[in-house]
C-alpha cells in the first residue's frame, strides 16, 4: 500500500472514519519531522501495537516563544517521507499552519501547574502550545493509541493529565529515550551543537547515570548528588544549567521516602541549544 500525505483536517477525519468503520486500530506518532532513530522507535512501538500507523509532521508555533527557535529549527520534509515509508507508515498528517491556527483561533487547553514547572519556568507558554496541539491532533486523527517519547518526560505527565481530564479516548505509550552510542540522547536540536559541544555534550547523560548510581547505593542526599552533578556539567562543558530536578516520576512532585520511582531531569544551554535529558531510578528508599 502507498503511503498517502494528507494536509487537509477534513481528508484526515475522513481517512480516520473510514478506518474506524472497519474496525482499524488507529496508531498515532506526533512529530516536528527532521526524524531521527528516536522518532523511528516510537513508529516501531506504534506498528507493533495498532493497525495502521499517522505520522504528524508538524511545527507547533505556538509552542514556541517568541525569540526562541521557530525560525531555525531544522526541517526535511523529503527525508521524513522517505524514512516513513521504508518504516512502513500507512500516513503522513502534514498541516500547514493556516489549517491548524485558522484566522480567529481563540481556544488554548492547558494543564495547570504542571506546566509551569522545570521546563515551563523558562519555557511558560510551551506547554499550553503542546497540550492545544495535541487536544486538535487526537480530535482530528481520533487515535486508538498515541506514542510520545520518555525523552520529553514532563511533557508524557503533562498530556496524561490532560487525557485523564478530558476524557479523550486515546492510551498514551511511553517509548523510552533513544541515544548515540556516546550517551547522548538523540534530538533535532542536536543538529545546532557545534564540534566541541557535541563532543562534551554527552556529560548530561554521564551526570544522570552518576546520579541513579548514587541513589541505587544508598545516597539519598539529593543536595550533594546535585552538586556534584553540577560540578561534571560545568566542569566538563560550556553549558550552561537551567535546571536539574528530582521528582516523583508519576505525579512531577517532590520525591519521598515513599517515592518508587524517581525523575531526575535536566535541560542544559549549549550556547542557544537547549538540551533536555532525563533518567528514572526506582525507589528512594531509607532502607536502601
Ligand atoms: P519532536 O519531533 O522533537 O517534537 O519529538 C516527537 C516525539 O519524539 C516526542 O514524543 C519525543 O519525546 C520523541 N523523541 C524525541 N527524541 C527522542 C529520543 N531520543 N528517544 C525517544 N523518543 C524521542
Amino acid at each position: 500500500m502507498k503511503m498517502k500525505v494528507i494536509n487537509t483536517i477534513e481528508a484526515m477525519s475522513a481517512w480516520s472514519r473510514e478506518q474506524k468503520l472497519k474496525g482499524i486500530r488507529i496508531g498515532l506518532v506526533p512529530t516536528m519531522g527532521y526524524l531521527h532513530e528516536g522518532h523511528l522507535s516510537l513508529i516501531k512501538t506504534a506498528k507493533a501495537q495498532s493497525d495502521k500507523v499517522v505520522v504528524s509532521i508538524y511545527i507547533n508555533p505556538t509552542q514556541f516563544a517568541p525569540g526562541e527557535d521557530f525560525d531555525q529549527y531544522p526541517r526535511d520534509f523529503e527525508q521524513d517521507e522517505k524514512l516513513c515509508v521504508k518504516e512502513g507508515v500507512d500516513l503522513i498528517f502534514y498541516p500547514g499552519d493556516e489549517i491548524m491556527y485558522p484566522k480567529g483561533f481563540k481556544t488554548y487547553v492547558e494543564v495547570n501547574e504542571l506546566s509551569r514547572i522545570m521546563c515551563g519556568l523558562s519555557r511558560p507558554t510551551h506547554f499550553k502550545g503542546v497540550t492545544t496541539v495535541c487536544c486538535k491532533l487526537f480530535n482530528i486523527i481520533q487515535p486508538d493509541i498515541s506514542v510520545f517519547g520518555q525523552k520529553d518526560a514532563q511533557q508524557t505527565i503533562i498530556l496524561r493529565q490532560m487525557v485523564n481530564d478530558l476524557n479523550i479516548p486515546t492510551e498514551l505509550i511511553i517509548a523510552p529515550i533513544v541515544r548515540e552510542k556516546d550517551g547522548l540522547a538523540l534530538s533535532s536540536r542536536n543538529k545546532y551543537l557545534s564540534e566541541s559541544e557535541r563532543k562534551v555534550a554527552p556529560i548530561l547523560f554521564k551526570s544522570l547515570q552518576f546520579a541513579e548510581e548514587q541513589i541505587q547505593s544508598g545516597n539519598l542526599d539529593i543536595g550533594k548528588i546535585k552538586s556534584e552533578m553540577i560540578k561534571m556539567i560545568l566542569g566538563n562543558s560550556s553549558g550552561k544549567i537551567d535546571y536539574i530536578e528530582f521528582r516523583n516520576a508519576h505525579s512531577l512532585e517532590d520525591p519521598n521516602p515513599e517515592t518508587n520511582d524517581t525523575l531526575i531531569a535536566l535541560a542544559v544551554y549549549f550556547n542557544k541549544s537547549r538540551l533536555i535529558d532525563n533518567i528514572i531510578v526506582p525507589a528512594i528508599n531509607n532502607e536502601a
